[in-house]
């Protein structure tokens, strides 16, 4: 089994086309910053290129017990998949949370461990929540970093129930799994997921991204 996990990887510039949490988003020209249901703007939380494109990740920070951003079709998140040709920084609007504050850069590790050997009582083990809770920045270190991983790519959504899988806004599909996101490291650094574990979804003919905590 194989996990392609995030790892926290110090500052980022605000503006780069790397993967990162944080800083300024890039867009197309004509983009506009995506408003929730409350009024105000979302928050900027993640830049992650993917394979076809780059998936912009934003949630709502104005109330955060009453806006929620952990449904997949609320007002109070949105995930875009953009062409990964000609993106800018966007301008950023004046008022309400719109940034985190600051840009972290996401290096990828891929994890590669033997289900056999994994500790889990009840059925298939669960390919993301081994490979966080195994994470080690070297595997001589006697204590895990967890709080280093940001996330993963790619892979399955983890002791996620089928009912919570979003259809596509456009063509009513299943989207397929994009990324796992955790809050961070530090509150400087951290997107407020309210504890809980974010997922990204998109489905890639439309162009249309979901996003949900659970
Ligand atoms: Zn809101
Ligand atoms: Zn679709």
């Amino acid at each position: 089994m194989q996990t392609t996990l995030m790892i926290h990887d110090g500052p980022a510039p605000a503006d780069s086309d790397i993967l990162r949490t944080g800083g300024v988003p890039l867009a197309p020209a004509g983009f506009v910053w995506p408003v929730c249901g409350c009024g105000g703007p979302l928050q900027f939380f993640a830049h992650l290129p993917v394979e076809d494109g780059v998936l912009s990740v934003f949630l709502c920070q104005n109330d955060p017990g009453a806006c929620e951003f952990w449904d997949a079709t609320s007002s109070a998140n949105r995930v875009h998949l953009f062409p990964r040709e000609e993106l800018r920084p966007v301008v950023v609007p004046e008022a309400g949370l719109t940034l985190l504050p600051t840009a972290s850069a996401i290096r990828t590790q891929l994890v590669t461990f033997d289900p056999e050997e994994a500790d889990d009582e009840e059925g298939e083990p669960d390919a993301y929540d081994v490979a966080r809770s195994g994470w080690k920045r070297e595997p001589e270190e006697q204590f895990g970093k967890q709080r280093e991983v940001l996330g993963s790519l790619g892979g399955s959504p983890s002791y996620l129930e089928d009912d919570r899988l979003p259809a596509c806004p456009s063509c009513t599909g299943t989207m397929e799994f994009a990324a796992h996101l955790e809050e961070g490291m530090t509150r400087e650094t951290a997107m407020n997921l309210g504890g809980q574990l974010g997922y990204v979804f998109v489905c890639r003919s439309c162009r249309e991204g979901a996003f949900l905590t659970d």
